[in-house]
């Protein structure tokens, strides 16, 4: 599949022709009020493993690793903490929101906007219970190309994505706190002793997302990643671990992104307005410049049916 590529825009400067500035975003962990009940777990990839008194016997390893195994209490999974509050750290949102924009396009006269910056070779389709098959079913109508990374150490052009997210030797456009939720979580213990902590429904995070240098419909792509459509408040979207699985006693990753503030470094006239009116500005742009190449794939709706 032929990817289109153009040379990345200037990063050192603050070009006053296109749009500079940061978003207010909370994400917020669906409750009743949103139609789906359900809890996120981002975990920060750690255990604390808590080791006591063990006999070595120097002679037989795979005896010795076993005892050491008996040893070891596995602690819950959690939250990465910001002054003790749980964070999901601005890099799981960014891959979060790329990858939707990613999966949600398609070629259009045989060419297509974006790679995959995760490309990995085309496969068959996962067999229902195989590992992946519920994402493939999701997003199987874009993820039918072969589309290969960009590699901006070698070429030295690349695609939408990569210029507004980045990728290896290339900065981005779009950078990502991270996002601080103020609540208190739970321990929800899963099949099989697994322990984890959890943000439970209704709870929220509070993050900011600045951006340079792009154009209107840039901006409104970023925001259509989130999952907004015609208003501040978007469409609930999937996130983080256990999305997929459907053997647990609740929902997991269910979210909404909600746009609290979009502040422009320099307004623009057809851009005034309420929040709401902005993102659908915004939007409307995205969907004329890429009018024929974006899926609206409502996942949350087609993982329900699954
Ligand atoms: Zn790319």
């Amino acid at each position: 599949m032929q990817i289109l590529k153009s040379k990345p825009i200037d990063r050192s400067i603050l070009d006053c022709n296109r749009l500079s500035g940061k978003i207010k975003v909370t994400i917020k962990v669906c409750s009743k009020e949103d139609g789906i009940e359900s809890y996120l777990h981002v975990g920060s990839g750690l255990f604390n493993i808590t080791l006591d008194k063990i006999r070595v016997r120097y002679d037989d390893l795979t005896k010795l690793i076993s005892e050491i195994s008996k040893e070891i209490t596995r602690d819950a999974s959690s939250f990465v903490r910001i002054k003790n509050l749980p964070t999901i750290p601005g890099s799981s949102v960014k891959g979060n929101i790329r990858s939707r924009i990613e999966l949600s396009f398609i070629p259009k006269d045989g060419k297509i906007r974006c790679c995959f910056i995760r490309s990995s070779p085309p496969r068959r389709e996962p067999k229902k219970g195989e590992h992946g098959w519920r994402h493939h079913r999701i997003w199987k109508e874009s993820l039918q190309f072969d589309r290969k990374s960009c590699d901006y150490t070698r070429d030295e052009k690349v695609c939408l994505v990569c210029n507004l997210f980045g990728t290896t030797g290339l900065q981005g456009l779009i950078f990502f706190d991270d996002f601080i939720g103020d609540f208190e979580t739970k321990i929800v213990y899963l099949p099989h002793g697994e322990k984890i902590e959890v943000a439970p429904p209704g709870s929220r995070f509070i993050g900011e997302v600045t951006f340079v240098n792009l154009k209107p419909e840039e901006l409104g792509l970023l925001l259509f990643g989130m999952g907004l459509r015609n208003k501040r408040i978007g469409k609930p979207v999937l996130f983080g671990k256990y999305k997929y699985r459907n053997d647990l006693p609740y929902n997991f990753g269910v979210v909404r992104y909600e746009i609290e503030k979009i502040e422009l470094l320099k307004s623009l006239p057809e851009l005034e307005g309420s929040t709401d009116e902005q993102v659908r500005k915004l939007l409307e742009l995205a969907l004329k410049a890429f009018d024929g190449e974006l899926l609206d794939v409502d996942e949350v709706k087609i993982l329900e049916r699954l």
